[in-house]
C-alpha cells in the first residue's frame, strides 16, 4: 500500500473490508441485528463512506454519539435507522425528530426535551431508554429508572414518543470471566422487567459492544452495537486477534520519506536528543506526527517505540514523535526521499498494526485509528470506494 504520488501521508480506507467485517459480525451474532457504530467520524475512517459500506454489509442500524453526527448522515442522504446516544441540555432536537433520528434518553429532563421537539414538529419522537447496569457512565440509575419509566409511559400514551429500544453498555466485556459481565446482564434483565411492570414495552434490547457481540452470546439480545470490529480490529486482542476472528483492518496510514541522511556515531536525534545513535547510521524523516494523530507516547523510551515499515523492515522511531514528523533509524539500509513509509495497516506487508501502536503507546487500538486527524487525507478503496490498491 502506497500513498498517491505527491501526498506526504494519507489514510487509505478499505471499504470492502468494512463491508466484510460487518458480515463477519452478522454471522457471529445470528438472529440479532447489527448496528454499525460510526461515531467520531467512523473511528477516524470517514463517516459517510463507512456508513454506506457498513449498510452494504448488512448493518441495519447506525450508531453515533451526538445528534449532529446523525444529522450529517441524513444530510448525506443516508436513510437507515440511526441512534444518537449523548444528549446535552440545550441541543435543538427539532431537526433530529424531523429527520427521524432516534435519540437516547437517560433522564427525565432529556425526555422532556425530546417531547418538546416532538410537539414542535407534530411528529412522534423515537427514543431508546438507557439504563445503567453497572458501568456508572451514562444511563438512568436503578433508583431513577422507575420514575423515568412512569414519565415515558405517560408520553407514549399521549403519542409524543415511541420507545424503540432499551439499552445499556458493558464495562468489561473484553475480559473473559469477569464477574461484572453476568452482573450487568442480571441488572439489565431486572431493568427490562421493571419497564414492563411500568407499562413500557422496551422495544429492541441492546447491551453488546464488539467484545460482547463476539464473546458473550447471552448479551446479544435483539441488536448488537459493533464499533471496533467493523474497522477490522480485535476488541480483545489477548483473547483473539482480528485475523482469528476473520476481521480485516480497514485503515492503512501510509506516508513517504521526506528526507534521508547519514549521521555520525554519537548524534542525538529529535527533541531532547533522547535517542543517540551508537554508530554511523541512516535516518529517514517520515512526515507524520502528533498533529496527525500519531501518539507522542509512542516515542522511543529507551526500550521500544512505535515502528514504521521502510525499505522492507520495521524501523524504530529515533527519539520523540514531533508535531509533524518522526525520524526513523534505517541503519545501513538504503532508502531515498519518496520511498513509502507504512505507519500501520493490516500487517500484510510486514507493517505494524494498530494493535502494535497501541502497545507502544500504552493505549488501545480504538484510540490509534480514531486519533488520525483531519490533516491526513482519506483515500477510499474497494468496490464502493473507487480505485483498488
Ligand atoms: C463506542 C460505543 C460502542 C462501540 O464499542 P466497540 O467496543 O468499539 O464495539 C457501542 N456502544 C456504545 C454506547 C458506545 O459508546
Amino acid at each position: 500500500m502506497q500513498p498517491r504520488p505527491g501526498v506526504p501521508a494519507e489514510a487509505v480506507v478499505d471499504l470492502a473490508a468494512i463491508t466484510h467485517n460487518v458480515g463477519v459480525v452478522r454471522r457471529r451474532v445470528g438472529a440479532a441485528a447489527v448496528m454499525a457504530v460510526v461515531k467520531a467520524d467512523a473511528y477516524g475512517h470517514g463517516l459517510v463512506p463507512v456508513a454506506r459500506a457498513a449498510l452494504a454489509g448488512g448493518a441495519t442500524w447506525l450508531g453515533v454519539a451526538h445528534v449532529h453526527e446523525a444529522l450529517a448522515l441524513r444530510e448525506a442522504g443516508v436513510e437507515a435507522d440511526v441512534l444518537a446516544w449523548i444528549l446535552t441540555p440545550g441541543t435543538d432536537l427539532v431537526p433530529a425528530v424531523r429527520a427521524g433520528v432516534d435519540v437516547s434518553v437517560a433522564a427525565v429532563w432529556a425526555l422532556e426535551a425530546v417531547v418538546a421537539a416532538a410537539r414542535a414538529t407534530g411528529r412522534r419522537a423515537r427514543i431508546h431508554l438507557e439504563v445503567d447496569t453497572g458501568m456508572s457512565r451514562g444511563g438512568a440509575s436503578p433508583a431513577e429508572w422507575p420514575a423515568l419509566l412512569d414519565a415515558v409511559a405517560k408520553h407514549v400514551e399521549a403519542g409524543a414518543v415511541q420507545v424503540r429500544g432499551t439499552w445499556a453498555h458493558f464495562a468489561s466485556a473484553d475480559v473473559p470471566g469477569d464477574a461484572s459481565v453476568p452482573a450487568q446482564l442480571q441488572a439489565f434483565e431486572d431493568a427490562l422487567r421493571t419497564a414492563r411492570e411500568h407499562g413500557v414495552d422496551p422495544g429492541l434490547r441492546h447491551h453488546a459492544n464488539s467484545a460482547a457481540a463476539f464473546f458473550v452470546p447471552s448479551a446479544r439480545y435483539d441488536l448488537v452495537r459493533a464499533g471496533l470490529a467493523v474497522y477490522g480490529l480485535s476488541p480483545a486482542p489477548e483473547l483473539a486477534t482480528g485475523a482469528d476472528l476473520g476481521l480485516r483492518p480497514a485503515m492503512t496510514l501510509a506516508a513517504r520519506l521526506a528526507h534521508v541522511r547519514r549521521v555520525p556515531a554519537g548524534a542525538g536525534v529529535s527533541y531532547g536528543l533522547t535517542y543517540t545513535v551508537a554508530r554511523e547510521t541512516t535516518l529517514g524523516l517520515v512526515p507524520v506526527g502528533y498533529g496527525d494523530g500519531v501518539p507522542r507516547h509512542a516515542s522511543w523510551n529507551g526500550e521500544h517505540s512505535g515502528e514504521v515499515l521502510v525499505a522492507g523492515a520495521r524501523r524504530r522511531i529515533a527519539g520523540r514523535v514531533c508535531m509533524d514528523q518522526v525520524v526513523v533509524d534505517l541503519g545501513n539500509d538504503v532508502a531515498a526521499p519518496g520511498d513509502p513509509a507504512l505507519v500501520f495497516g493490516p500487517g500484510a506487508d510486514g507493517e505494524a498494526t494498530a494493535d502494535d501502536w497501541a502497545a507502544a503507546a500504552g493505549t488501545i487500538s480504538w484510540e490509534i485509528v480514531t486519533r488520525i486527524g483531519s490533516r491526513v487525507p482519506r483515500r477510499y478503496v474497494g468496490p464502493t470506494g473507487g480505485d483498488v490498491a
